[in-house]
């Protein structure tokens, strides 16, 4: 029987919002501590590191063996601080569990929910697995630090968002089919709390497009759902499903670094025709965030795009993925026409 907790799943990190923050971390995280970084960015915010008794480490290969070699031979460090997007924040993570050091975290863009995961996504000869645990004392979200980011970057983590719609109806799509996992059951409750994140971003397309306070508050609200996969002991269902699974499959395809957003959002699109439930939407919340989810946008071609969604159902058996409608589904040329000129449409109205 599907089951139901009927209660509302507690999750997040400590998270504080402000202004000024990245000034104050001399004056409380215990020294020497480590600022895991990316070369980049560096420049941009190490004046507000100025005179603090800190070390800086910037990201380079993120194969566990060499992190862990790397944080063998750290020296003394007594916390570490992640500074960064994606992977830096990742990196921080590794090293805090590695070295059982306190780890505060200052994201300096919302591109993915990396920083609201215990496990960091790292790699195994190439393979990205998710390993080690870290629970933040806190995550400092500045408001000016993030509105002054490339807007492209925030827009990015409203994938980590809308993905909970196809997640969710990939989950029903599966019980209803007889084909759920007996340990992963649907369970409505946490269904409903995911769709709620993504009505929050729905009904604050505006304040996302300008990351003003309120866009940056409602990005950070859904990004922190993803720590209720470990709160739903490890079950994915409620927050992924098609949307990332074509992600998977494209770079698997191309080995291409995708801006996150971009393809998961385009599985969201994808899922969402499948499904044929909530596509206008959907595209109509993305192209207005002003997020540009066409192939051409994330250098790829129409060919590529076509022998990733051809190939989407057997490389999610393959690789064994949950049940989703992509397992299910052979994408004709029909299918493939209809995407493109639902694309065509959504951005010649926001190209006006
Ligand atoms: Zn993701």
């Amino acid at each position: 029987m599907p089951h139901d907790h009927g209660q509302d799943l507690a999750y997040g990190f400590s998270t504080v919002f402000g202004r000024g923050l990245l000034d104050e971390f001399r004056n409380f995280v215990n020294p020497p501590f480590l600022v895991v970084t990316m070369e980049d960015l560096w420049p941009l915010f190490g004046h507000h590191f100025e005179g603090a008794d800190c070390l800086t480490y910037f990201c380079g290969s993120i194969e566990q063996d060499d992190l862990n070699r790397e944080a063998d031979s750290l020296g003394e460090v007594r916390a570490i601080v992640g500074l960064g997007g994606g992977q830096a924040l990742d990196v921080a993570k590794y090293f805090s569990w590695r070295l059982n050091l306190p780890l505060f975290q200052a994201p300096t863009a919302l591109s993915v929910n990396a920083v609201y995961g215990q496990r960091s996504g790292v790699r195994l000869d190439g393979r990205v697995v998710y390993r080690g645990w870290a629970v933040p004392q806190a995550i400092y979200v500045d408001y000016d630090v993030l509105a002054g980011c490339p807007p492209a970057l925030n827009w990015s983590g409203i994938g980590d968002i809308l993905c909970f719609h196809t997640g969710v109806l990939d989950w029903r799509y599966a019980e209803r089919e007889g084909k759920i996992e007996e340990k992963w059951r649907l369970d409505e409750n946490l269904a409903r709390q995911s769709l709620a994140k993504v009505r929050t971003v729905v009904e604050n397309v505006d304040n996302i497009r300008a990351m003003n306070d309120r866009g940056i508050e409602t990005l950070v609200d859904g990004l922190q759902w993803g720590t209720s996969y470990h709160g739903a002991g490890w079950c994915p269902r409620h927050i992924e499903g098609t949307d990332h699974f074509l992600f998977y499959t494209l770079e698997k395809l191309t080995g291409k670094k995708f801006l996150h957003g971009q393809p998961v959002c385009l599985g969201v699109i994808v899922g969402s025709m499948l499904h044929e439930d909530g596509t206008e939407e959907m595209l109509d919340t993305i192209s207005s965030i002003g997020l540009d989810i066409r192939p051409e946008a994330m250098g790829l071609t129409w060919d590529q795009l076509e022998e990733g969604l051809k190939t989407m159902r057997s490389y999610v058996k393959d690789v064994g993925l949950w049940h989703s409608i992509a397992h299910d589904s052979v994408l004709t040329q029909g299918f493939i026409a209809d995407l493109k000129s639902r694309l065509a449409r959504a951005y010649v109205r926001r190209d006006r």
